[in-house]
């Protein structure tokens, strides 16, 4: 028989987590603040709990999905005593520095714990897209590793718990950056009354074939060898006010994009000027501000 998940926060992550593990076969107990929420669960064969004592006592793993660690702790730390044995696995989006003093919290309490970042939104889970990233010790990785391929992809990153969360909020960060490009270039367009939806015909290609590049920034970053034929941070420097000038001249705000035009002034005034786009993230990694 699958081995028994509860599964404490049913929101709109924790239902779709709940019901890939029924769907796989395993007994899912499940608890949420608001009752409610167990109802569908519960059609689909879990077992509802009326605490969160109750869930966690049902199951060696405990799987938690909650809007922040803040809350994660209101519900767990009333729990003391009771985790012995256990293991938490828990899925909430944070930090890594909230990963690592939960992770302490567990080990005091005698739990197992594991960190995860989910790469998916509900509708996705259990797909062939979804991923979660785990941290925490390896063995108790490797004991829940089939319970948790029900969510779909398991990538293990480390025994340091904070290590998912900050895979998590890296790729997060690649996509941050590039939504911030895209809008700028939309705001832009826009003030010519070009619509969106024509630009994004030429946006998506350029953005993809920019992106092409990544890899060789990756390799010059681990190499430390940052000298460029593509392109240089001088000539970068020079044409990157052309775009803080454009803005400011259509009534687009530049908030975005100017820190940008400090990073390269910063990389050319230390001597990197024939160095490519790669050296930014090293002068980033060293920077203080
Ligand atoms: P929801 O807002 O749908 O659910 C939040 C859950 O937290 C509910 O179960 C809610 O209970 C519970 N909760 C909030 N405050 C408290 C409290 N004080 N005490 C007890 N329970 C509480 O969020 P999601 O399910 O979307 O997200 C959950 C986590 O998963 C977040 O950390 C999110 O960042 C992460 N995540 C979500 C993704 C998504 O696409 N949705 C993608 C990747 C990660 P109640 O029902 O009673 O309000």
């Amino acid at each position: 028989t699958n081995p028994a998940v509860s599964v404490i926060g049913l929101g709109m992550m924790g239902t779709a987590l709940a019901a890939a593990f029924l769907k796989a076969g395993h007994p899912v107990t499940v608890w949420n603040r608001s009752p409610a929420k167990t109802g569908p669960l519960v059609a689909q064969g879990a077992t509802p709990a009326d605490t969160a004592a109750e869930a966690v006592a049902a199951s060696p793993l405990v799987v938690v999905c909650l809007t922040t660690y803040d809350t994660v702790r209101t519900v767990l730390e009333p729990l003391s005593g009771q985790l012995t044995g256990k293991t938490v696995a828990n899925l909430t989006n944070g930090t890594p520095e909230q990963a690592r003093d939960l992770a302490a919290w567990a080990a005091k309490e005698g739990a197992g714990y594991l960190d995860g970042g989910i790469m998916a939104v509900p509708q996705m889970i259990a797909g062939p897209h979804a991923y979660v990233f785990y941290s925490g010790a390896r063995e108790v990785f490797d004991a829940h590793q089939e319970t948790f391929a029900a969510l779909g992809g398991t990538k293990y990153v480390g025994a340091d718990p904070g290590l998912a969360a900050l895979y998590d909020l890296a790729l997060l960060t690649g996509m941050y950056g590039m939504i911030t490009g895209v809008m700028q270039a939309y705001a832009l367009v826009g003030t010519e009354s070009i619509p969106a939806t024509e630009f994004s015909e030429l946006l998506v290609p350029w953005v993809g074939a920019m992106l092409g590049s990544a890899p060789a920034w990756a390799a010059a970053i681990d190499s430390g060898q940052h000298l460029t034929d593509v392109s240089s941070l001088a000539v970068n420097q020079e044409a990157f006010p052309n775009l803080l000038e454009t803005f400011a001249a259509q009534g687009v705000s530049g908030e975005l994009f100017a820190p940008l035009q400090n990073l390269l002034d910063r990389a050319v005034a230390e001597g990197h000027a024939a160095d490519g786009l790669s050296r930014l993230a090293d002068l980033l990694r060293s920077s203080t501000s």
